[in-house]
């Protein structure tokens, strides 16, 4: 017994040593068209009403998993205005570029917001207006009606939606994120199926029109997967919707083939490094990259992901102190 010891503690470190070494490689090269990264943050939370304990566990469970301190918030925004490698761009500067109307010179960042909690109104807007950055929230449109659940109302939304820079440009523009925030499973019958994501995707459309005065162009998907693709894009365009967020991890590269109604985004967490690792993003390490090729292949396998996102976690990072 006593001899395999020896061999799988050589063999341990030899990974683990093979582990960092990969990490810290990463291209440097840059690319020739500059891309764009979509940060998608949830709700943020005040510094001093953090529960630290429980943040902490944001792993575990939401809503921690989704909160980002409004410090982490600030110093996000603050690392791409002081970095100067960021241009901050919205989704409609994006459908622009790809109909060739505007360009990129460096790559780009677009901020945007899921779920339309009131701490996006209270803590993110101010924030927003000091940098003069472009955001987009995709709200959920039942929820403004009901003012006493933590929600943004419809005159927080009119109020962001008409606020003008100091160029008088509108920067805020409020988009969807379906009616209900129902995960619709692929196993609905079909005709109830088409009923429901239609509600979905029209009640948004109608209710933000005729509250905002002005029709949202962008779906943001709720939850993970769920819709059935090509109908909901189907529907989606019947509607006026110009794009959809439905993916995650990716960075968007703006050329012909760039689908808009498959947007990938990076959901920005409690435990996303602060401020948030563009650069990281934008050109991964080799480990990054083979943890995303790897968890395609294995997709479904969910044990395979935790084994590596443990690694990651776990090992990785003491591989980076030595
Ligand atoms: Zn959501």
């Amino acid at each position: 017994m006593i001899n395999f010891i020896r061999p799988a503690i050589i063999y341990l470190i030899i990974l683990i040593i093979l582990f960092g070494f990969l990490q810290k490689l990463r291209s440097t090269e840059t690319p020739e068209n500059p891309g764009v990264i979509m940060l998608l943050y949830h709700s943020l939370v005040k510094d001093e009403e953090v529960d630290e304990k429980k943040f902490k566990l944001g792993y575990e469970g939401a809503p921690y998993l989704y909160q980002r301190k409004t410090s982490q918030f600030k110093a996000d925004m603050e690392y791409i205005k002081n970095s100067g490698k960021y241009e901050v761009i919205s989704l409609y500067d994006l459908e622009a570029m790809r109909m060739g109307e505007k360009e990129l010179s460096k790559n780009a960042v677009i901020i945007a917001f899921d779920d339309g909690s009131i701490s996006q109104y209270k803590f993110a807007f101010p924030i927003l207006k000091e940098f003069g950055f472009k955001a987009t929230f995709f709200i959920v449109s039942n929820k403004p009606e009901k003012k006493s659940d933590g929600h943004m109302s419809w005159d927080n939304l009119r109020e962001m939606a008409n606020y003008t820079d100091s160029y008088g440009e509108y920067i805020f523009s409020i988009e969807s994120h379906s009616h209900t925030h129902l995960p619709i499973t692929e196993d609905v019958g079909s005709d109830f199926f088409r009923d429901r994501i239609y509600k979905e995707l029209s009640e948004p459309a109608r209710l933000i029109e005729k509250e905002i005065g002005k029709q949202p162009r962008f779906f943001s998907i709720p939850g993970v997967g769920g819709y059935k693709k090509e109908e909901t894009i189907e529907m989606a365009k019947e509607l006026g919707y110009w794009g959809i967020r439905s993916r995650l991890g990716e960075v968007i590269s703006i050329n012909k083939d760039l689908d808009m109604y498959s947007l990938s985004s990076f959901a920005v967490l409690n435990k996303t490094k602060t401020p948030v690792p563009l650069e990281r993003w934008f050109y991964p390490s080799v480990l990054d990259k083979t943890k995303v090729l790897v968890s395609n292949f294995l997709k479904g396998s969910k044990k395979m992901t935790s084994i590596i996102n443990f690694i990651q976690k776990n090992i990785v990072p003491y591989i980076n102190i030595i």
